[in-house]
């Protein structure tokens, strides 16, 4: 693992600000040095200089003073001198000089006399090339030439060529001719000078270094107090913040950017922190609320997965939370056709469906919730548990439709029952027949035994009329002691055998020995003519008094001849 990881700002800024520490304190020390170093070469190279003239001025001196085998042997002296490892006086040809007798041949001639004592043994030794640049220079200017040179073994010294100029006391001995007479030659190592230089460099890096140490120590110490450290803070309280604690406060020091961004970020906390506990409570209202609805709430996220149901809907479904959650919302009623139906067609404002599950009647509100973009966020369901409030409405619609007295149909129902019955019968081309019967005499029964003993016929004529009934036929009570049978798919002959048989039940009942019978009248659709549904009431009305007329106790069919039962 890397020991800085940058990925941290703190190590960034450290990095960087040790970088330009250490690039700047080496540049100052790598400058520092350099100028040491050429200083000291620069030294060097005057004090060289100065020796030379010196030495050069010394030779001259004794050269003057007629001592030129003294000149030679002093040159051959200074070998000795420390850090002088090359001295020697050459002609400008480059030729070491006073090694043979050329020159002393010269000046004895000149001088007439033999003023210099010729050598036994001549040398000629050739120091420098005569086209060498540097005594070509020196000669050529009459000016002294610097230059540094290294030997096989690497070692650096400096040497100095300087002209022994053709002064006009030379004149005594040598021609004019020449402006220089010859150069001397000066090698002077470059050791001591550079054990010097070596020296002044380690001084620098022992000083350098601890005082980089301590420069990037300090510097890095500051950083860290002054804009690691808060940021560091801050970055921690801003994760600790997104990951929820919103009670995060960060300290404020100072006026500074960093001092402004923490002023601000303890701003947003606490605000976000008053906005998050509003929601919290509004959240805590709509939960107490959802979790206590009698209404069983079902919601999916937008993936349509299960994520919210209350516990009515697990009352309401008979099935666990985790098992509507599995099966899924299009599963909730076990029909995921008709739900898909429902969600679709929930844009177009179709109110609730009515469904019975789980033996409960239930109205459903299902719809997709979408987001102001139109996108869908999720569904959601809303059921409501009507099965009581149906039997409620089911009670009043029969109780609506009842006579109180006999519990049979009532004029209501029957108006519109045979409204319903007509229109089918003209659809699909059928007979419909209606039965109308009144009992014979029956103010007598009021009359003689009282009305409650007209209620008890009543009823029992109602029981009879029940019981001689098919189940699609439409038992009611017309009004006082008239009742009318609508009869479905029913042609006036089946009508007239249901009529008989129900006017021969009737003629057998006896209460307290009492005897009963009625009149009955019949009108078929089509037979008669009921553009109007109130004619085939008129007609078996109709039909009823004929039998009246006849005698009572017998049936008649409208528009037909009454066919008397005996009586
Ligand atoms: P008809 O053979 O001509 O039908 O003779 P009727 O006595 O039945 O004649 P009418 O229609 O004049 O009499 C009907 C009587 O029925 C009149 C009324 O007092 C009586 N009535 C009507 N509704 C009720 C009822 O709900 N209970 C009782 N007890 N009597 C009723
Ligand atoms: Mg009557
Ligand atoms: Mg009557």
């Amino acid at each position: 693992m890397a020991l800085i990881s940058f990925n941290r700002i703190g190590h960034r800024i450290l990095a960087v600000v040790g970088l330009t520490v250490t690039l700047g304190l080496v540049a100052i020390a790598w400058f520092y040095v350099n100028y040491q170093e050429r200083a000291v070469l620069a030294q060097n190279e005057r004090n060289m200089l100065k020796l030379t003239e010196t030495v050069s001025q010394n030779l001259q001196s004794v050269m003057l003073a007629g001592y030129a085998d003294i000149a030679q042997s002093f040159a051959n002296r200074l070998h000795k001198v420390e850090g002088i490892d090359d001295f020697h006086v050459l002609r400008v040809d480059g030729l070491e000089a006073f090694g043979d007798n050329r020159t002393i041949q010269d000046v004895n001639r000149r001088r007439g006399d033999e003023v210099f004592r010729e050598r036994d043994k001549e040398t000629e030794e050739r120091k420098l090339a005569a086209d060498n640049p540097q005594l070509l220079q020196a000669v050529e200017s009459r000016a002294p030439v610097m230059h540094y040179t290294t030997n096989e073994r690497g070692e650096r010294s400096l040497r100095i060529l300087a002209p022994i100029v053709n002064q006009k006391a030379c004149h005594k001995c040598h021609s004019q001719t020449q402006a220089v007479r010859g150069v001397i030659l000066l090698g002077a190592s470059l050791q001591t000078v550079e054990g010097d230089i070596y020296e002044t460099r380690k001084a620098s890096i022992l000083v350098l270094a601890p005082t980089l140490l301590a420069t990037l120590f300090l510097t890095g110490a500051i950083m860290r107090r002054s804009v690691v450290r808060p940021i560091e803070k801050m970055t921690h309280a801003m994760k600790r913040a997104s990951a929820g604690e919103l009670d995060q406060k960060v300290p404020v020091k100072g006026q500074d950017e960093l001092a402004q961004m923490a002023g601000s970020f303890n701003t947003m906390t606490n605000e976000l922190l008053k906005t998050y506990q509003g929601l919290r409570l509004e959240q805590d209202k709509l939960t107490t609320i959802i979790l206590g609805a009698r209404e069983a709430i079902i919601v999916t996220d937008a993936t349509d997965q299960v994520v919210l149901v209350n516990p009515a809907a697990t009352r309401l479904l008979g099935k666990s939370q985790d098992r509507i959650v599995e099966e899924g919302f299009l599963k909730l009623f076990d029909e995921p056709l008709l739900m898909e139906q429902w969600l679709e067609e929930a844009h177009a404002d179709n109110g609730p469906h009515t469904l019975e599950y789980n033996s409960h009647v239930l109205s459903v509100h299902a719809a997709r919730i979408n987001d102001a973009e139109g996108k869908r966020v999720g569904s959601a369901a809303l059921l409501r548990d009507i099965t009581e409030e149906k039997r409620l409405e089911d009670e009043l619609r029969r109780l609506s439709n009842t006579d109180g007295l006999t519990l049979l149909y009532n004029r209501r129902y029957l108006d519109e029952a045979l409204q319903t019955e007509l229109e089918r019968a003209k659809r699909y081309h059928l007979p419909l027949s209606v039965l109308l019967f009144d009992v014979d005499h029956f103010k007598r029964f009021n009359d003689a035994h009282g009305h409650d003993m007209g209620d008890r016929v009543l009823k029992e004529v109602a029981r009879l009329m029940r019981a001689a009934l098919r189940g699609p036929d439409s038992p009611c009570r017309y009004g006082g002691e008239e009742f009318v049978a609508i009869l479905p798919n029913t042609n006036k002959a089946g009508a007239y055998s249901l009529a008989e048989r129900l006017r021969q039940d009737i003629e057998r009942l006896s209460i307290d020995g009492l005897r009963v019978t009625a009149s009955i009248g019949i009108a078929e659709f089509p037979d008669i003519d009921a553009s109007q549904q109130s004619r085939l009431i008129e007609a078996a009305d109709a039909a009823m008094y004929q039998a009246k007329r006849s005698g009572r106790n017998r049936v008649c069919i409208a528009h037909s001849v009454a066919l008397d039962q005996g009586s």
